[in-house]
């Protein structure tokens, strides 16, 4: 058969150290706005997974405390599906520091679970590609093509 026209897409969502104790509250909040959870993991990233994953930020001033952060307890990732998954995550997280978050978008998670510029709860994927890179990161081997109607474009 003909694959439906709707592409949903995947990006890939962190709940970080200081929202741990949150997480099964926002995970229903991320369900309730219409995501599919595909993949989910909790884990506690070494310093060296922490430096990988966050590679495109090595030699800032920020980067050994938000290694030192995202290593200080667990966090929970999870692969997220829906049409237009990135970018939507994206709003529902809001901006990077709180304080901005809290000004511009209020009902954000980072405007209501964020503490500080390193410590703002949860983490999106920035683009397409990225959201790829970083679900393969967190779970090597899986399969990032487009879904079509709820299947992989592949198993039509
Ligand atoms: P985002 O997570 O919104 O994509 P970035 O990719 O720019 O933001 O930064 C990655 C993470 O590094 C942020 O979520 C935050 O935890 C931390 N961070 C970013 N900028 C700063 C900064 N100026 N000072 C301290 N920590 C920062
Ligand atoms: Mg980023």
């Amino acid at each position: 058969p003909e694959a439906p026209a709707v592409t949903v897409e995947q990006t890939l969502a962190i709940i970080k150290p200081d929202a741990i104790h949150f997480a099964d509250e926002i995970v229903e909040e991320i369900k309730s706005r219409g995501f599919t959870i595909t993949q989910k993991r909790r884990l506690r990233l070494s310093p060296e997974q922490a430096t990988d994953f966050y590679a495109e930020h090595y030699g800032k001033m920020f980067f050994p405390s938000l290694i030192a952060f995202m290593h200080s307890d667990d966090i929970l990732v999870l692969v997220l599906a829906k049409p237009g998954a990135v970018q939507e995550w994206r709003e529902m997280i809001g901006p990077t520091h709180p304080n901005k978050a809290r000004q511009l978008s209020p009902e954000s998670l980072r405007a209501r679970y964020g503490t500080d510029q390193t410590r703002n709860a949860v983490h999106g994927s920035d683009s397409y590609f990225g959201a790829e890179r970083e679900i393969r990161f967190m779970f090597p081997g899986t399969v990032t093509e487009p879904v079509y109607g709820g299947q992989l474009a592949r198993d039509y």
